[in-house]
């Protein structure tokens, strides 16, 4: 049965899933949602016994309803091959009583490489089916790993040019490093002086420019979003929550049908939605625990109903959900809100203007399936800290807000049926603040001392995204206010 998707703004909008990927946002600024959620294909039990291409195929054939088997299973060949590094693309890990999906195997090691290794493929399919003639443009901003992901993704596709622009002091030392070493004559990477979210409202305006897109389709160009509100990126997130479960099944973790809780360290709310997407089509989830840092703005909305991005905008050690806006919440507030376009509108009006809104009490019981708890700086890195005392296993800053988020909720309720909790960086990605949470001493060190050291301590070979940095050359240097983000555009254009 064929998917389409209408904006969460406008019922009346609707286009087809190849349509949605080369648009990434709906015109009217609404996030495109299936109109319909699809039932898992197989049995669970079927399910269990493929490989990870093998469930992808099976999952985002459901949801990308126009493209052709070959197609889709070309797209998945070529993103999820060797540029991870084991053929098990997403492994299990056990350790300190619940099941770490690592989702960080990928080419730029954070869970991002998940879809954005299929979606500049899938991103050039759709533009071939709808026959653009333009360049696409992908215009992103980023937290520090969406940044780097994307521009591997990317770089040196033929058709399209990509921009990034990045919080000058909001991300780390290595992601800043991955960003800037990235070659591609297509790729151009800019520094802003502001936060996440500044970076993010600029590149929502220049998205809505009119003007813009009518100069720049003249000259040949037009944008996209690798942003995970793309629906390009939804999909192919939904995979490894069924996969997960497959894989749990098959060592016998678990029976066919048992529930399993989800506990995912949130930002953007992308990859928690895509667990819900996977709930709804019947995975046997129990609770979706989303898992916030100090800018705890998504654990108060579940708390109040109340989401007010009214507050001092905290740099954490987890830097990749330091996010006051979590774009992908509009589509959870469009669902609870019975996809009703107007309630979902004047919310999201709210809080443009006032920055602020509130749920009806009838939407927040739609809100059962989700537990919001948050970590605070010295929890998280006590948690990294405890796991690496108990099991030897080394967590990111941002996997250890979820872990510690999943004990709260485990004390606080009793509820013992198995977790996985979605691990959504390697710990050489944000070396120096899991170095220091395991022991103060380290932090004397130097960032590239630091990363042999966690080797040795962690038994883990050092990734090649790692050793690959050590020695590149820094190839962007721009640095911009946040009010000059169109000129910078318009420069790498040459507009
Ligand atoms: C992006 C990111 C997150 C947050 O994911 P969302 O989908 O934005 O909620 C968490 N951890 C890491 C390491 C990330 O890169």
């Amino acid at each position: 049965m064929e998917v389409l998707y209408n904006s969460t703004r406008n019922n009346k909008i609707q286009v087809k899933a190849s349509e949605a990927i080369l648009k990434g946002l709906s015109d009217d600024s609404g996030l495109f949602v299936p109109d319909h959620i699809p039932a898992l294909p197989k049995s669970l039990k079927e399910l269990s016994g493929m490989t990870y291409q093998e469930v992808a195929y099976e999952i985002m054939s459901l949801y990308l309803t126009d493209f052709t088997e070959e197609e889709l299973k070309s797209c998945i060949a070529n993103a999820y091959d060797s540029k991870f590094d084991t053929a098990e693309i997403a492994p299990l890990v056990q350790a300190d009583g619940v099941y770490f999906l690592e989702l960080f195997h990928g080419a730029t090691i954070a869970f991002k490489d998940m879809a954005l290794s299929i979606l500049p493929h899938l991103m050039i399919a759709s533009a071939r089916k709808n026959k653009v003639k333009n360049e696409i443009v992908i215009l992103t901003a980023t937290s520090g790993d969406t940044g780097k992901a994307a521009l591997a993704g990317f770089a040196g596709v033929e058709g399209t040019r990509i921009i990034v622009f990045y919080p000058k002091s909001g991300v780390s030392p290595i992601q800043e490093r991955q960003m800037v070493t990235q070659k591609g004559e297509n790729t151009y990477v800019v520094g802003i002086h502001g936060n996440f979210d500044d970076a993010q409202s600029g590149v929502k305006r220049l998205f809505a420019d009119k003007e813009l897109a009518e100069r720049m389709d003249r000259q040949g160009y037009q944008f996209s979003s690798a942003n995970s509100i793309n629906i390009g990126r939804l999909v192919p997130q939904i995979v490894y929550y069924v996969y997960a479960y497959g894989k749990l099944l098959a060592d016998g973790k678990i029976g066919e049908g048992d529930k399993i809780n989800v506990v995912v360290p949130t930002g953007n709310f992308g990859n928690i939605l895509a667990a819900f997407y996977a709930k709804n089509m019947g995975l046997p989830i129990n609770k979706l625990i989303c898992a916030s840092n100090d800018n705890k703005v998504l654990y108060d909305f579940f708390r109040t109903g109340v989401y007010d991005k009214n507050r001092e905008f905290v740099l954490t050690s987890s830097p990749s959900m330091d996010i006051l806006i979590s774009s992908n919440l509009e589509r959870l507030v469009y669902r609870i809100a019975g996809d009703d376009p107007e309630k979902n509108r004047d919310y999201m009006n709210a809080l443009g203007g006032a920055g602020k809104y509130e749920i009806t009490q009838e939407m927040r019981e739609k809100l059962t399936d989700f537990y919001g708890g948050f970590a605070s700086e010295e929890e998280a890195a006590q948690t990294i800290r405890a796991i690496q005392k108990e099991s030897g296993y080394i967590i990111d800053t941002h996997t250890a807000v979820a872990a510690c988020v999943y004990h709260k909720y485990a004390e606080e309720t009793g509820d013992k049926t198995p977790a996985v909790i979605a691990s959504t960086a390697s710990p050489y990605k944000f070396t120096r603040s899991v170095m220091k949470a395991i022991d103060e001493k380290y932090d004397a060190m130097g960032d590239f001392d630091l990363v042999d050291e966690l080797s040795s301590l962690s038994k883990v070979a050092v990734p090649r995204a790692i050793e690959e940095i050590r020695s590149a050359p820094v190839v962007h240097d721009h640095v911009c206010e946040k009010d000059e983000m169109k000129q910078a555009v318009e420069t790498f254009l040459g507009l």
